[in-house]
């Protein structure tokens, strides 16, 4: 099952790649998030890392 995107802290962002390549078979592209709200994945802390699937033909 893939997940569109993942966020992370700065602290979980090893872990966060690390789970994201496990569930996606795929290497994230990662950004910055800018004045995005969003809660780490892995903690109560705000997110500083988006993790997005990158923009390929996924037709399987
Ligand atoms: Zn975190």
């Amino acid at each position: 099952m893939q997940k569109r995107s993942s966020f992370s802290c700065e602290e979980h962002i090893d872990i966060a790649m690390d789970d994201f390549i496990l569930d996606n078979e795929i290497f994230p592209v990662l950004d910055k998030l800018y004045g995005i709200n969003t809660k780490c994945q892995y903690c109560t802390r705000k997110a500083t890392y988006i993790l997005e699937i990158p923009n390929i033909d996924k037709d399987f």
